[in-house]
């Protein structure tokens, strides 16, 4: 087997001893790489690069295009940029994939049958970190969805049911509030579920699938999301499975690859050969499935669950009872190598047989649909209260039988038939239509804002409102 040349960075804190850790396994496992090694991190923050990376690394990174890395210290302070997030966007990383599994009764849990794998949407949602501040009194993130974003997260869950012989995908939003964003994610999971008759599917609203799934943690077997709620749900299914430490996480792009631990570089531990490098093996073993060497990751894996279950366990794993020696981050990494070849007794052994990538078919655009343009959102900054008057002072900028239909604060309807109660802030949505239903043009839109201009009323973004295919593509207010 021709060997694959890999990046790697030992990163921050922890993050050398864990490496050096889990290389020693893997080598000896016969993993078949080359590693091509990169500086990234606290020592290039600190020499003055705010992206904590040079630009020949971006080379080399892109170059192997598959990436074994430590977790880093982002200097505290304002200014520096989360590598992570930089790295996921910049290579086009769309698919988080966690496996979060009970080691139990070897490692302390309360659900010894869980075995999930999240898969996280990694590119897009409130993390496009679009941010304004337009009024005193608000601020606002986008919150981005596309569709090849959701076609493309989806087929790889469904994709990575198949190659893993996982039988469910579940899929969890928001859809009942966020119609039109987590509306278009969960629409979307239904068309390709459609497509994998052999997987069973299903969808949960978040907030009760987040309390089953930190419940009943085996009821579910893939769970794909969006990105922020993937953030959150990940980390407590790792917590819960037994350890954030034990977990390990894949972003996975077109092109390239990236691979780590799920925690940090954890810097109170540094240098002591304390730090437990499961995490990072476990990002290792996905890499070695990712570059089609299954054999290798297969019996790497089998010599780990061994270790774990031989209760040869790091200070964070170590108890009374279930552990018999407590070993440093070196001398862990000497047991999983003397068990190399083993298999677990208790717990189950893995056989990666399909260890290819997953490669999906390129996006196809479809057809645009029939854009209508149907109205405009104008969001004011006002600090009066009383909705009324606002409404008066904008009735003169109507144009023809273009029309104020409504105003809304944070979303909630307050004029026409507002209630008293309802507490407004400086930030106003006034939406305006043709009062007959016809469409309305861009030009009608510009003479709104002039006028308004005008008339000293501050405006501080428009929304236009179309219809797609005769479909209103835009939210209603709350209350109309
Ligand atoms: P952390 O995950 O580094 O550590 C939290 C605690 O968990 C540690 O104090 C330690 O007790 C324990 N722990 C973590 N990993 C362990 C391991 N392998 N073995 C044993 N115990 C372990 O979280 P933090 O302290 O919030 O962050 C420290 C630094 O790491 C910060 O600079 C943060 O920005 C960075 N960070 C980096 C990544 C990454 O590079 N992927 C991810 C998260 C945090």
């Amino acid at each position: 087997m021709s060997k694959k040349k890999i990046t790697v960075a030992k990163g921050d804190g922890i993050g050398p001893e864990i490496m050096d850790a889990t290389l020693s396994i893997i080598m000896a496992a016969g993993a078949q790489i080359e590693i091509e090694e990169i500086e990234v991190g606290e020592k290039v923050y600190l020499s003055g690069n705010t992206a904590g990376i040079a630009k020949e690394s971006w080379d080399v990174i892109r170059r192997n295009k598959v990436f074994l890395k430590a977790p880093i210290t982002t200097p505290q302070g304002g200014g520096y940029k989360s590598l992570n997030v930089t790295t996921r966007k910049f290579l086009g990383l769309y698919a988080n994939v966690r496996p979060c599994m009970s080691l139990s009764p070897f490692v302390k849990t309360k659900h010894p049958d869980m075995d999930l794998v999240i898969i996280r949407e990694n590119e897009e949602d409130l993390y496009a970190g679009i941010e304004h501040q337009q009024t005193d009194e608000v601020v606002q993130c986008l919150k981005l969805i596309s569709r090849p974003g959701c076609e493309k997260i989806v087929r790889y869950a469904f994709e990575y049911a198949k190659q893993y012989g996982r039988k469910k995908v579940t899929c969890f939003t928001k859809d009942n509030i966020m119609k039109q964003t987590d509306g278009l994610f969960h629409q979307v999971f239904d068309e390709i579920a459609k497509e994998y008759p052999e997987i069973e599917n299903e969808h949960w609203i978040i907030d009760i699938g987040a309390a089953k799934m930190s419940d009943t943690p085996e009821a579910f077997d893939v769970i794909v999301m969006p990105n922020l709620y993937g953030d959150v749900l990940s980390d407590i299914a790792a917590q819960i499975a037994g350890s954030v430490g034990l977990a390990g996480s894949s972003n996975i792009g077109e092109e390239c690859a990236m691979f780590e631990a799920i925690h940090g570089s954890a810097p109170r531990r540094a240098g002591q050969n304390m730090a437990n490098p499961s995490g990072l093996l476990q990002g290792a073993i996905m890499m070695l499935n990712h570059i089609g060497q299954p054999e290798v990751a297969e019996k790497v894996q089998n010599a780990w669950l061994k270790t774990i279950e031989e209760g040869i366990h790091t200070y964070d794993l170590y108890k009374e009872g279930t552990s018999t020696k407590l070993v440093g981050t070196k001398e862990f990494a000497e047991a999983v190598i003397a068990n190399l070849g083993g298999k677990p007794n208790q717990l189950k052994p893995v056989s990666y047989k399909v260890g290819d990538s997953i490669k999906l078919p390129k996006y196809v655009r479809r057809q645009p649909a029939k854009k209508d343009l149907k109205g405009a959102d104008l969001f004011v900054h006002w600090g009066g209260t009383n909705p009324d008057e606002l409404a008066a002072m904008l009735k003169p900028i109507e144009s023809g039988d273009v029309k104020l239909t409504m105003i809304t604060n944070r979303g909630i309807k307050v004029w026409p038939e507002g209630f008293e109660e309802t507490f407004c802030t400086d930030h106003w949505r006034c939406r305006f239509k043709n009062k007959n239903g016809e469409n309305i043009s861009k030009q009608d839109i510009i003479r709104l804002l002039g006028e308004a201009d005008n008339k000293n009323i501050d405006v501080v973004k428009t929304e236009n409102l179309y219809q797609f295919d005769g479909k209103d593509a835009y939210s209603l207010g709350q209350g109309q």
